[in-house]
Parts: structure tokens; sequence; C-alpha cells
């Protein structure tokens, strides 16, 4: 059976590098691959670009549009003898797109992999991912060094600052990297959490009697 598997990271975490590697491998012995990316992702266009290594750029094969259905390309890949899928920014998929995905590995016996972020800059889940969460048949964090650019330690947060200060929840969901004004950084929890407390003054969560030093 073929499984529908989710590989997640933070920005940075090499989330594009193992998608390109996986393509590369797999079409250098042959294999036919699929490369799919949301159309959300405006980045790059119709490219699938990483800055690692001096700059990578590899053509995508589908450009999804939002609420667009894949399964009108079910047939179609079946006929081409395609022998995986991969798709890029992920989180970016609708809950109907992903489980048309997990239909696809189960009737069709072709895999896809599914690259993204899981969390958002408010730290709760993007839809396409808390749909993969729910019905991929294997979750796995990318095991590659994605640091926080405070304090060097392992991200698990895709910070967002605009005009250089940290956004706090309830901001404009969809900004991709690069968009004026708007920059991701990766962070680690504590500095995270210290990034905005130094911001508001107040803490995150509040606990009795524990002061926040404000710059
Ligand atoms: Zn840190």
């Amino acid at each position: 059976m073929a499984l529908l598997r989710f590989f997640y990271g933070t920005m940075s975490s090499g989330k594009t590098m193992a998608l390109l590697m996986a393509q590369y491998n797999l079409r250098n012995i042959g294999e036919k691959v699929i490369i799919l990316k949301p159309s959300r992702d405006t980045k790059a266009n119709d490219c699938i670009q990483t800055r690692v290594a001096g700059g990578i750029e590899v053509p995508v094969d589908v450009l999804l549009k939002p609420n667009e259905s894949l399964v009108e390309y079910f047939e179609q890949w079946a006929e081409e003898n395609v022998s995986r899928i991969l798709v890029d920014e992920v989180q970016f998929l609708t809950k109907a797109q992903v489980q048309e995905l997990w239909y696809f590995t189960k009737t069709y016996n072709i895999p896809v992999d599914c690259y993204g972020l899981k969390s958002q800059f408010d730290l709760s889940l993007f839809k396409g991912s808390s749909s993969l969460i729910g019905i991929a048949d294997e979750i796995s964090e990318l095991q590659t060094i994605a640091v926080c650019t405070k304090c060097g330690e392992k991200a698990t947060i895709n910070a967002r600052y605009k005009n250089g200060k940290i956004e706090l929840p309830g901001g404009e969901v969809i900004v991709i990297d690069g968009s004026d004004a708007y920059e991701y950084k990766p962070l680690c929890g504590k500095c995270y959490i210290d990034e905005v407390e130094r911001l508001t003054g107040k803490p995150l969560i509040k606990i009795p009697k524990r002061k926040i030093n404000r710059i």
C-alpha cells in the first residue's frame, strides 16, 4: 500500500532541499516524478527554489490553485506510470486537497510525499498541515539543523516580524517570505517567549509574581 507521508520543519530546515534531493535521486534512476506546489506560494512562480548551496531551481509540474481539485490528474498520472508525487509548501493545501492525495495513494498505489511547515507564526497549525496530521500514514520531522536565529538552539517556531517587530497572534495568516516589511525567522520556544514578552511587556501566559524586563 502506497503511503501519504508528511515531512515537516521550520523555515530554513531544509524542506525544499530534501524535496529536491528526492526528485534528483528518483529521476536519476529513471523514475517519473511529479512535483506539485500550491499557487499560493508565489515565491519563484512555477519553480521550486532553494537558497541553500548557492541556489537551485527546478520547475514544478502542477501549480495547484486554491480549491482546485486534484482528481483530474489521477488517471493521467497513473497512465504516465508516475512513481511518486512530491508536494512542496503543503501547508497551503486545503483539507479537501489533502484528502484527495490520501485517496490517490490508496486507490492508485502511488506514494505521495509532502513537505511543509507545521505551524503558523501564531503557533496554530496550518490548514494543510492539520489535515495531514489527521490523515497521513507517516509524519516525520526533518532531521536537519534549523537553528534559532537568536541563540543557535534547535528552532521549532516560525516567528514573523513586521518592520523589525515580532508579530503577535491575530495578523494576516498568509504572507510569503520576502514580502515587503515582513520577515520570517526560525526561533526556539524560549527565544520566542522572550521576544514576545519584551515587545508587549506582558507575560505570554500569566504566572503570579513573574516580572518582565521590557526594553
Ligand atoms: Zn533561541
